[in-house]
């Protein structure tokens, strides 16, 4: 008997073809099935949820308007308590409200029925299974383990893509594509135009390998905190303290002073990229990781700022940068056992299965949201939605501590269909943290709740350009907004 493979040719048909099926990408595929489309959805990993899940990244960003810091010192308070604020109006619901009410009723997220906070903390590995059960309750067709290679191309207008490997060559035919790839794949493939970074040298803010401590003993930490007011701020001490006492989530701070002496002694691992770090602007928080409807208090995942000016959609450089970043992670356990008090008998229980990557391309659409729309607070009248979060840049050379800036006006933007539809080309759109925006809107965009606002309107505007017949640009945008707003989403 051979055991040459022979490649299997397929062609298979959808109306709706979502690629990602992360953040945005299984939103936008339960609101087109929802809205009578078939649809394919193509994961290249073995989960859904992508950065939110498989990232780690355990804090929804936010379902509402989040104010800003007034000073340093107010800065480490709002960092501490926004997990459990729900002060502020509330402007993203629908699908992200009812995932969240999903994950609270079976202990997955903290909180109440029906709202969300600031930044809504979930556990991220049951994450994955709720989605998978909401996706295919909606009547997705997920296909996992389905990298797209080939973007299928006629006369500016996306056909499908193929998804290949050693056994078959799958060619999906679409009438509508989504990118949800968060690097707009799809789009660049396609011919889309695209911006990178800053505007200057085209760097993208850091990356982060997201990793979970075991064996922590956080009264200890507590307690360390509690008496070092000069280190943390007294206000941030008292703030947590509370926090703790009243059983809320609350975020750990650097500890700089810690930082500073595993420095001078050569203890502290430098991020992949830089030549120095300094300890008063480096940017990392833990948090307890709330599992099964309790926090637990020796389970901490840590988000630190680990890679430096790396352009993520070159494999090269990600795969430099990954080990890069599982290096820092590993040493960065040994500083926590050594000079964080808590921590002595703490292990690293693994590191996320999805790196975190903050920015890469971003697709030139019909319109380009800018930062002053963001900060100004600007209404569209193609607005898809409101939002509201904190505009978060992280410093690109680890030089100044991270930017937190607020949406202004009436405390909310539109963000406008019209960067969704990716500029020249037709039958695609795009969703998620690529979509058409300048580098400091991005820093707004870029968040969960914004990803699956996006998700949700191309979703919806793909199964409605379906039914009238008509190519996603020439959606009657009344009608889009009329469904989005009965299907719960505040325009
Ligand atoms: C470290 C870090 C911390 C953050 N902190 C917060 C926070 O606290 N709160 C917040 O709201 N936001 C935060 N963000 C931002 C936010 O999490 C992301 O911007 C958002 O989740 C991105 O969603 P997305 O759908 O665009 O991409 P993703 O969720 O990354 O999904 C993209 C999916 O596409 C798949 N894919 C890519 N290419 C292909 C292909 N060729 N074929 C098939 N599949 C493909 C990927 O496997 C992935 O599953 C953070 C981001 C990072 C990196």
């Amino acid at each position: 008997m051979s055991l040459k493979i022979v490649k299997q040719n397929e062609t298979v048909e959808a109306d709706v073809l979502v690629v990602g099926g992360g953040t945005a990408g299984f939103v936008a595929a339960i609101a087109a099935a929802r809205n009578g489309a078939k649809v394919i959805l193509l994961e290249q990993r073995d989960h859904l949820g992508g950065t939110h899940s498989g990232g780690m990244v355990m804090m929804i960003r936010s379902m509402r308007h989040m104010r800003a810091p007034k000073s340093a010192e107010h800065k480490k308070v709002m960092i501490a308590s926004y997990e459990s604020s729900f002060e502020d109006e509330q402007l993203v619901f629908s699908i992200a409200q009812e995932y969240i009410d999903r994950m609270l009723a079976i202990g997955a997220a903290w909180g109440i029925t029906g709202q969300a906070t600031a930044r809504q903390l979930f556990d991220p590995e049951i994450a994955k299974w709720v989605i998978e059960q909401m996706v295919v309750e909606a009547g997705v067709d997920v296909w996992f383990y389905a990298q797209v290679t080939d973007v299928l191309v006629s006369d500016n207008t996306v056909r499908g893509v193929v998804v290949e490997n050693l056994k078959q060559r799958t060619e999906i035919r679409a009438q509508i594509t989504i990118d949800a790839t968060g690097d707009g794949n799809i789009c660049a493939a396609a011919g889309a135009s695209f911006e990178f970074g800053d505007p200057d040298e085209g760097h993208c803010q850091p990356l982060t390998l997201y990793f979970v401590m075991g064996g922590v003993k956080l009264e200890d930490t507590l307690a360390y905190i509690r008496s070092h007011p000069e280190e943390f701020s007294p206000e941030y001490v008292s703030t947590v303290m509370k926090l703790r006492e009243e059983g809320k989530p609350f975020t750990v701070l650097p500890f700089k002073a810690k930082i500073k002496e595993a420095l001078q002694k050569g203890e502290y691992p430098l991020p992949f990229g830089l030549e120095k770090v300094n300890a008063d602007t480096v940017t990392y928080m833990a948090r307890p990781m709330f599992r099964n409807g309790k926090f637990r208090y020796d389970l901490l995942s840590h988000n630190m700022d680990m890679a430096y000016d790396v352009d993520a959609t070159d494999r090269k450089e990600l795969t430099r940068a990954t080990m890069g970043m599982r290096d820092i992670a590993v040493r960065m356990a040994a500083f926590y056992r050594k000079y964080v008090p808590g921590y002595e008998d703490a292990y690293l229980v693994h590191t996320a299965q999805v790196v975190g990557v903050r920015e890469s391309r971003r697709i030139v659409g019909d319109y380009t949201l800018t930062k002053e729309d963001v900060l100004a607070g600007k209404h569209f009248p193609d607005g898809i939605g409101r939002y509201g979060s904190v505009v978060d840049v992280h410093d690109k050379d680890g030089k100044q501590s991270l930017l937190l800036a607020e949406v202004g006006g009436s405390g909310w933007f539109h963000i406008p269909y019209r960067t969704l539809l990716p500029r020249g080309i037709s039958n695609l759109l795009v969703a998620g943290r690529c979509i058409s925006t300048d580098n400091i809107a991005q820093g707004c965009t870029r968040s969960q709740a914004a990803c699956m606002m996006t998700g949700q309107a191309t979703g919806t505007a793909a199964a409605l350009a379906l039914k009238s017949q008509v190519a996603p640009r020439a959606v009657d945008i009344e009608q889009l907004q009329k469904v989005l707003a009965s299907q719960n989403q505040l325009i």
